[in-house]
């Protein structure tokens, strides 16, 4: 099938560039091998050198919600009782997740387009004694970014929950302090911040987060991240990984690890200020307050008696692909990753 070449600019799948693409065509490999051994234990070591953590980090063939599965079910008990700080659609979805394996959820929603409020979440973790905390840091339906660290800051002061982090559009992209923060599970999804195609996700593993491990009932097998300890140990992945992904994910960290961290981030933080100086310019206003605007997606009102939804269908025919909103935000804004 031929799709016509288009500017792809929704929060992800993100363009990946080229020579990072063409590592996808790397001929299969035997992945309980000793090429493999050497590719996963270089590859665990840069990424968690993008997660800042000296701890464990797993890599897992999944997706991003595949991933904030892995954070609740390797950590909770049905019943356990979960503050659940969402700003959007994903928070929600975080949220869901946790309820699905028989978590006990309370919710602390923010208007959408608002970053979560490191004191009302300080006195909701006052108030009640939960076993962990759900964040989203980036709020792709939003297009907001949270304060992580504030808010990890502010549910410490009160609590020793454990902090489970949706990092999907973050990680890679702004910086996540892991270990500064003391995150203790943190999320993210190779399409995002790491110029790759779908299909890897990344998981990092606290040391209090392996202690809850040992007492948690929540149903897991694909996602036991005991079984990914496990292997890790001789240099193996427990299922068959998407290898292809893995290849270009080698070559993607390596040009990450070289621009430099702090290099990556500020360019993040460039472009974005960058696009919501030339949406301003053209007289269109951001959806999020300004303050809270995330480095990564940038999402923008539809004015007024314009059809967002048409306007999409209009700029794809012209060659550019941006996102819609997700839920009540259909048709009224535009999201630019
Ligand atoms: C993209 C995204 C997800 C979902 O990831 P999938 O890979 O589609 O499962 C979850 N949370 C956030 C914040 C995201 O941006």
């Amino acid at each position: 099938m031929e799709f016509a070449t288009v500017n792809l600019r929704i929060p992800g799948p993100i363009p990946v560039p080229e020579d990072i693409l063409a590592e996808m065509a790397h001929p299969m490999i035997n992945h309980r091998g000793p090429e493999f051994k050497d590719m996963l234990f270089r590859i665990t070591d840069g990424v968690k050198q993008v997660f800042e953590t000296k701890g464990d980090v797993y890599t897992m063939t999944a997706s991003g919600t595949g991933a904030m599965e892995a954070t609740v079910v390797n950590t909770l008990s049905p019943g356990d009782k979960v503050l659940c700080v969402t700003v959007g659609s994903f928070g929600d979805r975080y949220g869901e997740i946790a309820e699905r394996y028989g978590a006990e959820v309370t919710r602390l929603a923010f208007e959408w387009g608002e970053a979560a409020d490191a004191d009302r979440v300080r006195e909701a973790v006052k108030q009640a004694k939960y076993k962990a905390v759900l964040v989203t840091h980036n709020e792709t339906s939003t297009g907001v970014q949270n304060d992580l660290g504030a808010l990890a800051k502010a549910i410490r002061s009160e609590s020793d929950a454990l902090i489970l982090v949706d990092g999907v559009s973050s990680v890679a992209s702004v910086p996540v302090r892991t270990d500064a923060w003391d995150l203790d599970v943190v999320a993210t999804a190779s399409q995002k911040g790491w110029m790759l195609p779908p299909g890897l996700a990344f998981v990092s593993f606290s040391k209090r987060a392996w202690k809850a491990h040992a007492s948690s009932t929540m149903p897991r097998y694909y996602f036991d991240l005991s079984q990914y300890q496990h292997y890790f140990e001789i240099g193996q992945p427990p299922f068959t990984p998407g290898l292809s992904v893995y290849f270009a994910l080698d070559k993607a960290l390596k040009q990450l690890l070289d621009e430099g961290l702090g290099a990556v981030y500020e360019r993040h933080a460039s472009v974005a200020a960058n696009v919501r100086r030339q949406v301003k310019a053209l007289g269109l206003a951001l959806f999020p307050v300004e303050a809270a605007a995330s480095d990564t997606v940038t999402a923008v009102r539809v004015p007024e008696g314009v059809d967002g939804v048409k306007l999409l269908s209009a700029m794809r025919e012209r060659g550019v692909v941006l996102a819609g909103g997700h839920e009540k935000l259909k048709g009224k804004i535009i999201r630019i990753g």
